[in-house]
């Protein structure tokens, strides 16, 4: 059984990244957790308790729930600023829930978003997930966020080469959003349910399927090809 690890920055990044494709893996048996990172709320420090932290909190529960998603790992490093902590604080944290979930895939952002709680996000899961003797994580693979991965304008693009046909999971993926209506946007915005119901007909149309999600695979380790 396929044991898969999200990491994000933010609630809602493994909605609008893979939303999709969790849904699909989880009909087909795996067991998912997701990690975030933030509470999502705020760039200054907000209190655990304030009403914004666990209505975020409770939409990611909703989310989850739609996407088959069975655990979550909250942390609360500071939202948007990712980048005033010390790296290896990020990289132990994911340290401690890889050696307790022990995923075999772990999904996580594209280097090279925007979004800088993103890019330390990314760069953390690399770290933590040093292929050392005995480490049980097999593939890496970046998704790709609305608002964040394509406004990198001048960064090297996001070209995924690993897609998921989530052509019969679309409903989930756009239920999963709908739980996130806070931080939905009305269209042409590309955080809209138009624009990645969109985007999703478009990466399903490159490989020749209804929908998908794409992937760059940043490691895989395996016996066969
Ligand atoms: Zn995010």
């Amino acid at each position: 059984m396929k044991r898969i690890l999200v990491v994000v920055a933010h609630s809602d990044d493994e909605a609008l990244g893979c939303g999709g494709t969790l849904a699909a893996q989880a009909d087909r048996g795996a067991e998912i957790a997701v990690m975030f990172l933030t509470n999502g709320v705020g760039a200054r420090r907000v209190a655990q308790n304030d009403p914004r932290v666990t209505q975020r909190a409770e939409a990611s529960r909703a989310a989850c729930k739609v996407m088959g998603v069975k655990t979550i790992f909250q942390r609360d490093f500071p939202d948007n600023q990712l980048d005033s902590v010390p790296l290896l604080d990020v990289v132990q944290s994911v340290e401690e829930v890889v050696a307790e979930f022990k995923p075999d895939i772990i999904l996580t952002h594209f280097d090279n978003d925007l979004n800088v709680d993103h890019r330390v996000c990314h760069q953390a899961v690399l770290t933590a997930c040093r292929p050392q003797p005995g480490h049980s994580v097999r593939t890496i693979l970046s998704f790709e966020v609305p608002s964040s991965t394509e406004w990198a304008f001048s960064a090297p693009a996001f070209s995924p080469n690993v897609y998921v046909d989530i052509s019969a999971h679309t409903k989930h993926k756009q239920q999963a959003l709908e739980a996130y209506s806070g931080e939905m946007h009305a269209a042409p915005h590309v955080r809209s349910i138009k624009s990645i119901e969109a985007l999703a007909r478009w990466r399903g149309a490159t490989v020749g399927v209804e929908a998908a999600e794409g992937f760059c695979l940043i490691r895989q380790i395996s016996k066969e090809i």
